[in-house]
């Protein structure tokens, strides 16, 4: 009889963090680790395939890590040739995984997506095994610690949670508790577009594919032939000291200009400051502690100013905490929230899978998305998903499809920033008012607008641009819900001083837009 196993270890594609609490007391000769690739994750959306090569990729190279460290790793790699696996549900996988094992006890981490843990729970029945849930160290909070600052207030406002955290960690505060800088916010120095001449230089370390990388890409091309998105110009780091890396070099090199152009946009320029840590920071080969202690010792050491630095801990410490906290206190009805009302079918359009279309700040961005599985806030928050919300495209639908074509993709913080923050499709949750803006916003933060062929001043005629035309529309289509909220009076008002024909002609250039986007 082979021994006993003790524990077996279940991983998910997105926890490969070495720190994690799943690894506390493990005893090779007793306990096992299990690592799936599973083909139903890879097409319950259509998948970018730069997405499945990263996460296939990191996972190979973290099994490997741990083997070499003498654990025993069971892992379903899958084949170029579908075979028997094809169509595999994770729970196929693992329910004759665990009969065949039969471990004493299953330990985890809960999955990052509502619907895998749900998935989970079936399997734990049918197996009667017990399944034990550690707490994830790689957040700075449980849930259920932002369920408790949640507990009672009326709104939950961004600003507020921020402030609470940095004060629960001590980050950025002079010793009697007040923020460093006398402020706890820099956005007023932050957010300016580029000068004329364009952006400063933003150098940025890639890391091309290795043997292991390249071997999956292969199998991806192969196996996954039809879906979206080019592999060629694959250069995400996949391993703990690659992401390390990643840090470090936007920490020298990026930093210090982050703050101050966070929201621009240039031709051409898809990264430009920003850090790209995202994606290896949500698979967790990289920690957001360390990520902001990077920042901070930058600060210290004079070679960040606190704009920049106070931004990107926001990002980290507050925003990224605070979409995930949404998460888990609002699922499952988070995720058919659609506040404004969007037709269920109503997809986003045929250019956000292709990038081909004629206004030139959607195919910007796009290229992007379809070149790298990534586009910066902006291009998500501004472009895409701006003229997703102008279109109607339905906020579940836009989230199936963010889910699809970037590698930093996962449930819990796609969501409510698709379906919330973008769409507005949970009325106020995650924003007090929709993103909505006109060409002119495109404008004012990039050169975008000087070499397309449309003209962002108007909404009507030959030239005129889709996202101004579709922007009086937006306000005029829910003008009802809108003149409800104190901080759109400004763009009602505006839209009240247009008179009855010039609107009759933007409904009508309105419609050209949809049916030109939504042919059938
Ligand atoms: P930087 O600009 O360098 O910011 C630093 C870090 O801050 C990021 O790496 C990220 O970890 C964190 N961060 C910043 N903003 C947010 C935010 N709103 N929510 C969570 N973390 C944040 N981020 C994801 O990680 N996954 C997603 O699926 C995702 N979907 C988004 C969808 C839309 C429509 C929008 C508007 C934003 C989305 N974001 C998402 C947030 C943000 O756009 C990305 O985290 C960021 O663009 C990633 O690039 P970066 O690492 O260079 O970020
Ligand atoms: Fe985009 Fe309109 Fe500017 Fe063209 S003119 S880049 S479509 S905002």
């Amino acid at each position: 009889m082979p021994p006993s196993i003790r524990n077996l270890i279940v991983v998910l594609g997105d926890q490969l963090d070495i720190q994690s609490t799943v690894f506390d007391h493990f005893q090779p000769d007793r306990d096992r680790i299990w690592l799936a690739e599973v083909e139903r994750e890879a097409t319950h959306v259509w998948c970018h395939k730069q997405r499945l090569v990263f996460f296939f990729s990191a996972m190979r190279h973290f099994r490997d890590e741990l083997r070499e460290r003498g654990w025993t790793v069971e892992y379903h790699e899958l084949q170029a040739d579908p075979g028997l696996d094809r169509g595999k549900s994770f729970g196929e996988i693992l329910e004759p995984d665990l009969k065949r094992l039969h471990p004493e006890r299953v330990i985890m981490v809960a999955p990052g997506d509502w619907r895998v843990r749900e998935e989970l729970s079936a399997i734990e029945k049918v197996s009667r095994l017990p399944f034990e849930y550690r707490p994830d160290r790689h957040f700075f909070i449980e849930p259920d610690q932002f369920a408790q600052w949640a507990a009672g207030r009326k709104g939950l406002v961004l600003e507020n949670f921020y402030r609470w955290m940095r004060k629960e960690f001590g980050i950025l505060l002079e010793p009697d508790g007040q923020p460093v800088g006398g402020s706890w916010n820099f956005d007023h120095d932050n957010r300016e577009p580029f000068p004329k001449s364009g952006p400063p230089p933003a150098p940025r370390k890639s890391f091309p594919p290795d043997r292991l990388t390249r071997e999956v890409s292969a199998m991806v091309a192969e196996r996954f032939a039809s879906h979206p998105g080019k592999l060629d110009g694959f250069e995400w780091p996949v391993t703990r000291d690659q992401a390390r890396a990643a840090l470090d070099d936007f920490i020298q090199q990026r930093l210090p200009a982050f703050g101050r152009y966070q929201d621009a946009m240039w031709t051409g320029e898809a990264v430009l400051h920003h850090s790209r840590l995202s994606a290896p920071m949500n698979l967790k080969l990289l920690s957001p502690r360390e990520a902001v202690d990077a920042a901070i010792s930058a600060l210290q050491a004079g070679q960040a100013p606190l704009n920049s630095v106070e931004a990107f801990v926001r990002q980290i410490l507050g925003w990224r905490e605070f979409v995930r906290g949404v998460y888990w206190l609002q699922m499952p009805r988070y995720a058919s929230l659609n506040e404004l009302g969007c037709e269920p079918d109503r997809n986003v359009p045929q250019s956000f899978w292709t990038g081909e279309t004629d206004m030139n700040c959607v195919r910007e961005a796009m290229r992007s998305v379809v070149d790298g599985a990534w586009a910066h806030h902006i291009h998500r928050l501004m472009v895409l998903g701006l003229y997703a919300q102008l279109l109607g495209v339905h906020p579940y639908r836009f989230h199936e499809w963010h889910m699809a074509m970037y590698a930093d993709a996962i449930d819990w913080v796609s969501l409510p920033n698709t379906l919330g923050m973008s769409q507005f499709g949970d009325g106020g949750i995650m924003a007090t008012k929709p993103y909505c803006a006109s060409g002119n916003y495109i404008h004012k933060m990039s050169n975008y607008c000087r070499g397309c062929r449309y003209d962002y001043r108007t909404a009507t005629g030959a030239d005129a641009c889709p996202m101004t035309t579709l922007y009086w529309d937006f306000l005029d289509r829910h003008r009802a819900r809108l003149v409800q909220n104190g901080r759109m009076l400004y763009q009602i008002r505006n839209l009240e001083r247009k008179d009855a024909a010039a609107m009759q002609d933007i409904r009508a250039a309105a419609k050209r837009v949809r049916e030109a986007e939504f042919p059938c």
